[in-house]
């Protein structure tokens, strides 16, 4: 046992650090299985105290980490390479909420739809609510500024966050935002949320909480081509009326999710169908949804259904917040992709889509926030299969350079981590990633929060080279990228 392994389970107990390869295996990946990266360690921390000590220790020791919440992360943001992981998942206390002042203090992580179910006794929830919200974490929410099916007419995680106590990699605690919601000098806090882990750790949050609607009607909308649909999404928003969410789901997606558990009655010959939900006051709701479906008509929509109670509208919600699940039975592989498109481009985007999918002969099922434009092209594959990996690796970059010549960006929701960092030269310059690794600087002057990720620079890997981070990485790195 070193000393570093011996001084952590003085601090958390020693059943909570893990050093053996086999306990270390679940930690080697995130939600996006092709990339394996062994931690050297992994220390779970029970409090913020022994979280506090924890980072100091490694601060002592100059030891590169990263902090995991769940690991639900489709970016290889949570992979720690011969670093140590910092799973926070024991600190899952939502410490207090206010409903006169509707905000909530939480530890880092807290599941996401766990804060929503304890703030419903008030009448309120937490309004982003990413797909995985069953098991991603607010710490995790925090660090990829986490969107979702209703962060369309709630907006994104940003949004949501009041104030930050986080812990600095130097071991400093510092808060940033404040209670009041106002910012005071520059926003560090707005620096902070999106940050992917490489500013430090987030130790609490204080987060808006949201009333809960009057009324809510969802709606499910069958068309015959993929064209239609986005049609019908941009005369939607021309209207004025902004959907609570509004997504859209092509035939392979369908099919998916029909042939699986998470079957919700979707049409399986559609060639896509849109999940619409408005939400608000009563009066009026009825008139807002006899006016969307008749938008939807007008575009060329087969049948138009809206939900008739409770359970038929959380069955329609199953199929498109499982639908990465059950993509999960076609293949032993699974690519989720997300980026940005200006959503008048979605047509000419998804048929690009298809032709790359075409052309590299792979199947792209597309679910994805057709309101935001935020795209998510997902190719199931066999990992093991070299030749798919390679074309599965081309064509997401066609589809990157796609959407980027489209206007859009390389990343919407998922962040960058480590396997969007190869698309960040088709959006910034070096002199723009040289900027952000200066920002970083900032928080992180050794590069040892989350190091290697985001930014594909040079100056910003420098943390392998620190004798620290190449004693534990001889321990046990493993790499394995697919491509
Ligand atoms: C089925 C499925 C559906 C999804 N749907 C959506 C969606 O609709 N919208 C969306 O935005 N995302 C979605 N995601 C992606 C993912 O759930 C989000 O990015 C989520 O925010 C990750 O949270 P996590 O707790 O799992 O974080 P992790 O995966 O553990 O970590 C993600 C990043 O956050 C950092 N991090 C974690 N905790 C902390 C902390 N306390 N302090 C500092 N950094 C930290 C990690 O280092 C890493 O860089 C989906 C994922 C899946 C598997």
């Amino acid at each position: 046992m070193t000393p570093l392994e011996r001084e952590l389970g003085d601090i958390v107990g020693s059943r909570y650090v893990l050093a053996g390869r086999g306990e270390l295996l679940a930690y080697a990946s995130d939600g996006l299985p092709g990339y394996h990266r062994f931690p050297a360690l992994a220390v779970m921390p029970g409090s913020r105290d022994e979280l506090v000590a924890v980072v100091r220790l490694l601060a002592r020791y100059r030891v590169p980490y990263v902090a995991r919440g769940a690991g639900t992360g489709l970016s290889g943001g949570a992979l720690a390479d011969g670093a140590v992981l910092l799973a926070l998942h024991r600190m899952r206390r939502v410490l207090s909420i206010d409903p006169v002042n509707r905000v909530a203090r939480v530890e880092p992580g807290v599941v996401n739809m766990h804060l929503t179910r304890a703030a419903s006794a008030h009448g309120l929830h937490y309004a982003p609510d990413p797909s995985s919200q069953a098991a991603c974490t607010i710490g995790g929410n925090v660090a990829e500024n986490a969107g979702g099916p209703h962060c369309l007419k709630y907006g994104v995680t940003l949004n949501h966050v009041v104030a930050l106590t986080v812990i600095l990699p130097n071991g400093e605690l510092v808060s940033l935002g404040s209670d009041a919601g106002e910012v005071e000098g520059y926003d560090l806090l707005g620096a902070f949320v999106g940050s992917e882990g490489c500013f430090g750790v987030v130790v609490e949050a204080t987060v808006r909480l949201t009333p809960d609607p009057e009324a809510v009607r969802t709606m499910l909308a069958d068309f015959p081509s993929i064209d239609a649909a986005a049609r019908a999404t941009s005369a939607i928003i021309a209207t004025g009326i902004v959907p609570a969410a509004l997504e859209m789901m092509d035939q392979p997606t369908i099919r998916a999710v029909e042939a699986s558990i998470y079957a919700a009655g979707y049409p399986v010959d559609a060639a896509a169908v849109l999940l619409i939900e408005i939400d608000g006051l009563a009066a009026g709701i009825d008139a807002d949804a006899a006016r969307i479906e008749r938008l939807c008509r007008d575009a060329g929509a087969r049948e138009v259904l809206i939900a008739g109670d409770e359970a038929q509208r959380l069955r329609l919600w199953q199929g498109r917040k499982k639908a990465f699940g059950a993509m999960g039975r076609i293949s032993s592989h699974l690519v989720v992709q997300d980026a940005v498109v200006p959503r008048t481009r979605l047509p000419e985007i998804l048929a690009e889509i298809a032709r790359i999918g075409d052309e590299e002969r792979l199947t792209v099922c597309n679910v994805f926030h057709a309101g935001d434009g935020n795209l998510h092209p997902n190719i199931p594959y066999n990992g093991n299969d070299p030749g798919e990996s390679a074309r599965v690796h081309r064509a997401m970059r066609r589809i990157m350079q796609a959407c980027v010549d489209a206007g859009g960006s390389v990343t919407g929701e998922h962040g960058i981590g480590l396997d969007k960092m190869d698309y960040m030269p088709l959006m910034f310059s070096e002199a723009s990633l040289a900027a952000m690794c200066r920002l970083r600087e900032v928080f992180d002057p050794e590069r040892r929060s989350n190091p290697g990720k985001v930014v594909p620079v040079r100056s910003c890997r420098e943390w392998a080279m620190a004798p620290a981070a190449r004693e534990l990485g001889g321990k046990s790195i493993q790499a394995e990228t697919h491509g």
